[in-house]
């Protein structure tokens, strides 16, 4: 299928993206295209402009920021999957991008790209609630910053406002954190039917603080707090985890749909988080 017919603009700046943006009644970023031509094609969304930032300069970096990485808006999948920094202070993310779609789309599809898409089966949004990162929203009327926890709204509905780019995500260091999920034809590289990011802070074996995000379960990505509640202030015992497993659902509507019922999507939500925990805690 075609898309419908749309005016297609390439910025040269960002202030020139989000002016056009500002300007625009019913406007869409596009950045890797990954998930938005598809929609397009589908007719399932039909922007009358499309502003390509892909080619916008300075936005593909990760960068130590001392207290936090931070990650540009352009940086792609591929990128994050592999790099030294998100692979030590942000292990999460960098396992839920290595085990985001296949290898063509890990080096089209950007980061920001799949955050700001909010899909309710998306890898890396997990990562993030678990890690408890910010989004770094931007528009003609200045800069914002989102907290993770605050982001995803409903099925593709993020906290953003239509005249808004992501240009970033930062990333505060300290912990550790482990992801982990079953994709839709049994492997990794696949829409999660359920997956887990865990992120704890603690020394010797005992947890002082933890964040636990569940994905593809529900309507959006969610932070399973009774889960995280059930190992704070312990030693990560057997125990603990089991019980953070039987809470991963506590709170959410479960979905169905043609890859697993409700029991189905319980049960696998429990198995990884525990497999995240034990990852993290091992
Ligand atoms: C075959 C296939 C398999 C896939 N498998 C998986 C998978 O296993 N796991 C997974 O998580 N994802 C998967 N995806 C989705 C993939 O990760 C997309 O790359 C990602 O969802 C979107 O990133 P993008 O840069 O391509 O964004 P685009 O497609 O360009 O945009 C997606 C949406 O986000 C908006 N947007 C993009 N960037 C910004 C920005 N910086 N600021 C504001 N809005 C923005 C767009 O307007 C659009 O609404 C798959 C996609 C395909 C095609």
């Amino acid at each position: 299928m075609y898309p419908a017919n749309f005016e297609y603009v390439v910025p040269s700046s960002l202030h020139e993206a989000l002016t056009v943006l500002s300007e625009s009644e019913n406007a869409k970023v596009l950045s890797g295209g990954m998930s938005l031509i598809p929609l397009m094609k589908m007719r399932l969304v039909r922007p009358t402009t499309v502003v390509d930032i892909s080619r916008l300069p300075g936005l593909d970096t990760i960068t130590d920021e001392g207290d936090h990485i931070a990650i540009g808006a352009l940086v792609k999948h591929a990128e994050t999957g592999s790099n030294a920094l998100i692979r030590e202070y942000a292990t999460a993310l960098a396992q839920a991008a290595g085990v985001t779609a296949d290898i063509q789309v890990r080096n089209q599809g950007t980061t920001c790209g799949s955050i700001a898409h909010a899909d309710l089966a998306a890898d890396q949004p997990a990562a993030v609630l678990a890690l408890g990162a910010v989004m770094v929203a931007d528009s003609v009327r200045g800069q914002r910053q989102i907290p993770a926890a605050d982001f995803f709204v409903d099925t593709l509905t993020s906290a953003l406002a239509d005249d808004e780019i992501l240009v970033g995500i930062d990333i505060p260091k300290g912990g550790r954190s482990a992801y982990a999920k079953l994709g839709r034809r049994g492997g990794d590289s696949d829409y999660p039917i359920a997956g887990a990011a865990v992120w704890i802070q603690g020394t010797d074996g005992s947890v002082a603080d933890a964040r636990i995000a569940v994905t593809g379960v529900s309507s959006k990505p969610y932070l399973a707090s009774a889960a995280a509640e059930a190992v704070i202030g312990g030693n990560g015992s057997s125990d603990a985890i089991a019980t953070a497993a039987s809470h991963a659902t506590d709170d959410v509507v479960v979905l169905e749909d043609l890859y697993g019922s409700v029991e189905y999507r319980e049960h696998l939500a429990g198995v990884y988080v525990k497999r995240a925990l034990e990852d993290v805690l091992a």
